[in-house]
């Protein structure tokens, strides 16, 4: 039976995410107030009975999209560096997908306000309301994580690749990595490893250093492994 590892995220990806999440609420923040700046401005054209669509408006929902967006790229790479636990499901869901809630929040009282207002008229709701109803669209779909990273799931993937590890490095849990590289490499002659600063260390190492999505084993290492043992066989039967 092999021990298992556990992902535990460094105190220096902690310190990032944290970084990273309050950008990301503060970008949320502009969005909001981008959103009532517009509601002002659609409130000040009503009173004036001009028309609600004007470069400003039609600015203020592509300004409000971009700071969602930006907030919730910024919110998934902090779930890469600091991924949340998956033992209570709920809040596992709210800080996951917590982008989704920022879209609808930064778009929907503008929409409603829009569509539910007497004073303007049936062909401006249309066009206002569907430029910012696709606008939301867009910011819910774009802020949603579709491979939302946990604790849980880190370390069953650090599990399954030191097992595949060990099985091709004659049971040695050992790989290399460099600063920008995506791959790590069961090799440090690899001729993929471009870098002259090459880490080393065992997966579970590798994972807590790199800080990033998913940590793929190079083919190349693979495939040279893989024929180091089939000549290692070779041998055994001759
Ligand atoms: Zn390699």
């Amino acid at each position: 039976m092999n021990e298992q590892k556990q992902f535990v995220a460094t105190d220096e990806a902690k310190g990032q995410a944290k970084q990273l999440r309050i950008f990301a609420a503060l970008l949320w923040i502009g969005a909001l107030v981008a959103q009532i700046v517009a509601i002002r401005l659609i409130l000040k054209a009503v009173n004036m009975e001009e028309s609600i669509l004007n470069v400003w408006t039609i600015g203020l929902v592509v300004l409000d999209l971009a700071l969602v967006l930006i907030g919730s790229m910024l919110w998934k790479k902090a779930g890469r560096l600091d991924p949340p636990s998956e033992k209570n499901k709920f809040l596992f869901m709210l800080q996951s997908q917590l982008g989704v809630i920022a879209a609808i929040v930064a778009f929907l009282p503008l929409i409603l306000f829009v569509l539910t207002n007497k004073n303007i008229d049936g062909k401006q709701k249309a066009i206002f309301g569907s430029i910012a109803g696709v606008a939301m669209l867009i910011a819910g779909i774009g802020s949603y994580d579709f491979n939302p990273p946990s604790i849980e799931k880190y370390t069953e993937q650090i599990n399954a690749q030191t097992d595949v590890i060990k099985e091709l490095n004659n049971g040695v849990d050992m790989v290399y990595w460099t600063p920008s590289g995506n791959k790590l490499h069961i090799y440090n002659d690899c001729q993929h490893v471009r870098s002259s600063v090459v880490s080393e260390g065992t997966v579970e190492q590798a994972w807590q250093a790199r800080k990033i999505d998913n940590n793929e084993v190079c083919k190349t290492c693979i495939a040279k492994a893989e024929n180091a043992k089939k000549a290692k066989l070779n041998e055994l039967v001759e």
